[in-house]
């Protein structure tokens, strides 16, 4: 878990693996798609994964998935840094952060609730469901400065907005201390 304090998030490429744009297989939505091809300037034929030309599309609501080469993402370059960075998924710029929500007591995990519980959630006032800002333990990372709480704050928020496709979410939005 991630708490005012702890040190921010800073990519260190050149000292690691890039885990994230290695391990994970990426999946993305239409307007991602289009943001790729629109920024990145890349066809997508490119950077999705085709089949006969054309990319594959799963009956899911990520139904496109990144293209892979070499046992990582086609998109990484070989500065392990990322070709596209300004238009990459959402999956990519939420990494190495996850917002989820638990039952105080038990800490199971609650899904599948309305943007309203969530976002009364992360407000404070819903006593039945905690929100989380954590962390992937095995990225290297997190050596920056310690965060301002009010860093924290918008970080939290910000993730909770392109993890959950909240876009009426304020960055203002209060949270518990
Ligand atoms: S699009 Fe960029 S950030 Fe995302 S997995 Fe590929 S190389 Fe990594």
């Amino acid at each position: 878990m991630i708490v005012p304090g702890d040190p921010a998030f800073l990519c260190q490429a050149e000292l690691c693996s890039a885990h994230c744009c290695k391990a994970f297989s990426v999946a993305l939505r239409g307007d991602e798609v289009t943001r790729l091809e629109r920024l990145g300037r890349v066809n997508r034929q490119r950077f999705l994964e085709c089949e006969g030309g054309e990319p594959i599309a799963l009956p899911l609501a990520d139904p496109f998935l990144l293209a892979r080469e070499d046992g990582h993402c086609a998109m990484l370059g070989a500065d392990l840094r990322c070709t596209v960075y300004d238009a990459r998924p959402n999956a990519c710029r939420l990494y190495p952060h996850q917002v989820v929500f638990v039952e105080p007591g038990t800490g199971r995990r609650v899904t599948n609730v309305s943007h309203s519980s969530y976002r009364k959630a992360l407000a404070g006032g819903d006593e039945a469901l905690v929100p989380l800002l954590l962390r992937h333990l095995e990225c290297p990372g997190f050596t920056g400065p310690p965060m301002q709480e009010s860093e924290w704050a918008a970080l939290f928020v910000e993730t909770y907005r392109l993890q959950y496709r909240d876009q009426d979410v304020s960055l203002q939005q209060p949270l518990p201390a």
